[in-house]
């Protein structure tokens, strides 16, 4: 097969140029190639030479002009350009070998041969040459083209070599699965459950890149149906593992959360990219294993699930070295919430309920309220209905009350400085304890969100614990 007129960008050009003037033996390779058989768009693009990596690259930069980004890595043998939007990598032809305790192979160089051996699946060892004699031409040592038609994720050797010599690998395999919508060959996916314990030698970060990629995949659930049924999501996130199962108790049985919560995940991926609403919706029942009871009047409960779930999120963030920055409290204020809104579709619901939750919601509530839309699983289509009318009841009285009360972006009417500087006090507990008084009858509707009214209640308040008016702003 010859690809020469599927390869236009003006990068290639100036490659084979080069590598002729250079004689030099140059390949595209990997992912690439592989997104240009499948009409993917792809950013970046990896290049093997035979011999050193680097010079070559150095070679290219200078044929691209004096303004060309390049980077090299003399001890990883790579080298990077930027061209435009693309990043090109260029590494000499390697053949590797692995040891027991790393993932950080021995390094000779090789052929393209040993270089297209050294890749992880079929589909990502296919190479087009950039020679002058056979331009465009596909080199396909592993059938990885008929991998491609057929959908097939398998890896070029025996698939316990290629994951025990890099067991991010297996993780890998179920990346290209979930975002390329493709099987992983039966004797490959065994292997990943007889080699998952080998992920103790691959660092946290590159397995939660990973995760993260399937994540952001148009049908996470595929993913994370693969990583539980080859074993491997008990060794890399057990608390999601646990979600898993169903107990029966006088005939009585409960949701299997784990799948109850891959729906909430599709359901919030099909209108949202944020990955951490994303995360949300995989955490917002985590705590369901260790909250269930079983109480012989009302059956199944899970009390608390939320208050427990917020906890764990924070030591989860931290095991998956996810960021423990304002992105995890999203994830644990979400989480945290996620039932309040089903207390809100009540008839005799007040307004002040609605004001609290968009006050302890604010700008996330939109999110909250996708999250727990997406939480209807429920198969009777009658009931689905009317959870979603009664969440449309919510949104109307969440609009509502925001109108009239500007409670979303809350800020205190009255300052702590303002009730210092009338009552004539330093910075201290009864300053708090005012502002908190003002919030309390604001968020309760005795007095409005306004300043005026805000600031009679405080001369109230500083009046019954005894402080004298030094300063009064209304007179
Ligand atoms: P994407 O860019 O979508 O992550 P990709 O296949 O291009 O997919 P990269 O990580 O960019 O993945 O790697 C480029 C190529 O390098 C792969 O196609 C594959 O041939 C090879 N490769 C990357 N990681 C590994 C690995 N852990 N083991 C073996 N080969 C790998
Ligand atoms: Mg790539």
């Amino acid at each position: 097969m010859n690809l020469s007129e599927k390869i236009q960008e003006d990068f290639f050009k100036i490659i084979a140029d080069t590598a002729a003037a250079k004689k030099k033996k140059v390949f595209v390779i990997g992912g690439f190639v592989r997104d240009l058989l499948l009409k993917r768009a792809s950013k970046d693009a990896d290049f093997v030479v035979l011999g050193s990596g680097i010079e070559f690259a150095r070679e290219v930069a200078k044929a691209m002009g004096d303004h060309t980004e390049a980077k090299y890595f003399e001890n990883f043998g790579t080298a990077m350009i930027r061209k435009g939007n693309w990043v090109l990598e260029f590494v000499g032809a390697r053949k590797e070998s692995y040891r027991k305790d790393s993932r950080k192979p021995i390094v000779e160089n090789g052929t393209l041969k040993d270089d297209q051996k050294r890749r992880d699946f079929t589909i990502n060892a296919l190479s087009i040459s950039l020679q002058k004699h056979n331009y465009g031409e596909l080199h396909d040592p592993f059938n990885g083209l008929n991998d491609l038609k057929n959908k097939i994720i398998k890896t070029p050797l025996d698939p316990d070599i290629t994951f025990s010599d890099d067991p991010l690998r297996m993780m890998r395999a179920i990346r290209f699965a979930t975002q390329l919508n493709f099987t992983i060959e039966e004797n490959s996916f065994q292997a990943i459950g007889r080699n998952k314990n080998r992920m103790s030698i691959v660092s946290r970060e590159r397995i939660t890149d990973e995760l993260n990629k399937i994540v952001m995949a148009e049908t996470p659930s595929t993913g994370f149906k693969l990583l539980e049924e080859s074993g491997l999501l008990k060794v890399i996130f057990p608390q999601m593992d646990a979600l898993k199962g169903v107990e029966v108790v006088n005939k009585n049985a409960h949701k299997d959360n784990f799948y109850h919560t891959l729906e909430v995940l599709d359901n919030v991926a099909s209108k949202t990219d944020d990955l951490w609403l994303r995360w949300a919706a995989i955490l917002h029942d985590i705590a369901k294993p260790v909250t269930k009871r079983y109480d012989p009047k009302v059956g199944w409960t899970f009390h608390g699930h939320e208050f427990v779930g917020a906890k764990m999120v924070s030591k989860i963030f931290k095991q998956l070295m996810l960021p423990q920055n304002e992105h995890m409290k999203y994830v644990q204020k979400l989480v945290l919430l996620h039932l309040r809104p089903i207390v809100l579709s009540k008839d005799t619901v007040t307004d002040s309920a609605v004001r609290r939750l968009l006050f302890d919601a604010g700008n996330d509530v939109d999110d909250l309220m996708l999250l727990c839309e997406a939480d209807i699983t429920s198969k009777n289509e009658a009931k689905v209905k009317k959870y979603l009318q009664n969440f449309k009841i919510v949104r109307r009285k969440l609009k509502e009350v925001e109108e009239k009360d500007r409670i979303r972006n809350w800020q205190p009417p009255v300052s702590g400085e303002i009730i210092m500087n009338t009552f004539g006090i330093k910075p201290s507990r009864l300053v708090g304890e005012i502002k908190t008084s003002i919030r309390e009858a604001i968020l309760d509707g005795i007095i409005p969100n306004e300043f005026e009214p805000a600031y009679r209640f405080m001369l109230q308040q500083g009046e019954k614990l005894g402080l004298t008016v030094r300063n009064n702003k209304l007179n």
